[in-house]
């Protein structure tokens, strides 16, 4: 069997994610750090509609957490393998650059950069070996492209996994596996609820933030057979803001 793990799958475009992933038969497993309660109500949804989700706690920048959950969950699944990974999970810790503290920094490096380095390390060799292939997909950002003033942490992460996209797509291509960036805007998110929404929107060509089920469409896609041959792209879904 093959299955899906979305990392920060609790809430936001990972619930989105997972919900969408699971109505197209995949068995969902939904990662978090800390909100138990949010990713319960992800599997009860996903359950209500006749889908398969389990959850798996970690924090994607703990090596050894990320290591152990892994193992035990192959450990309990020896003719199963993950052959769709999400790599979701991110935070935001904004301040201009001369006022931002050592720990907003490395933060936000950990999460975005480290989780995915930990993440998808553990899973590559089930993903290559097994022969049928499988679907990466890195959450990156319109900041990590353009650069956005008060993001210098998280643009630079975000920008770090367009690289890492690019060139493991060229290592895993042979092996059936494609990796691929999602580059969102600003989209309806708890992530985002603090920004000045009116404002912002104003800036935005289509006049309003995404939803997190239009960005779930665009990795469900990624995710699909039909999206075999496209490996090492970074598809912008931003509604034109660019
Ligand atoms: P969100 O609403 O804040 O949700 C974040 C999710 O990530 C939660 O499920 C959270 O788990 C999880 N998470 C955070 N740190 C984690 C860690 N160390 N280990 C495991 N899980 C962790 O954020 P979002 O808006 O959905 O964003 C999802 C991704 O899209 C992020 O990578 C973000 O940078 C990117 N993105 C978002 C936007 C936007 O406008 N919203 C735009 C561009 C890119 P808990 O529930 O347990 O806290």
């Amino acid at each position: 069997m093959k299955y899906a793990l979305v990392t920060g799958g609790s809430r936001g475009l990972g619930r989105a994610i997972c919900i969408k992933l699971a109505s197209m038969g995949i068995p969902v497993i939904i990662n978090y750090q800390s909100n138990g309660a949010a990713a319960e109500e992800v599997r009860d949804i996903i359950h209500a509609a006749g889908g398969e989700a389990s959850l798996m706690q970690f924090n994607v920048a703990d090596l050894q957490q990320v290591t152990e959950s892994l193992e035990a969950w192959e450990k309990e699944h020896p003719d199963d393998y993950i052959a769709y990974l999400v790599n979701n999970a991110g935070i935001r810790r904004d301040n201009v650059m001369f006022m931002m503290p050592d720990k907003d920094w490395h933060d936000v490096l950990d999460v975005t950069v480290n989780g995915f380095f930990y993440v998808t390390r553990a899973l590559l060799p089930k993903m290559m070996m097994r022969g049928h292939g499988g679907r990466i997909v890195n959450m990156t950002s319109l900041s990590g492209l353009k650069g956005m003033a008060g993001q210098t942490n998280y643009s630079a992460a975000k920008a770090a996994i367009i690289g890492a996209t690019r060139s493991l797509a060229q290592e895993a291509a042979a092996r059936k596996v494609t990796v691929n960036a999602v580059a969102p805007g600003f989209i309806e998110t708890d992530m985002t609820k603090d920004l000045p929404q009116d404002e912002l929107k104003k800036l935005v060509p289509m006049k309003r933030f995404g939803k997190a089920e239009e960005v779930a469409e665009l990795v469900a896609f990624l995710c699909s057979e039909g999206a075999a041959y496209i490996t090492g792209e970074v598809i912008n879904i931003n509604g034109g803001l660019y």
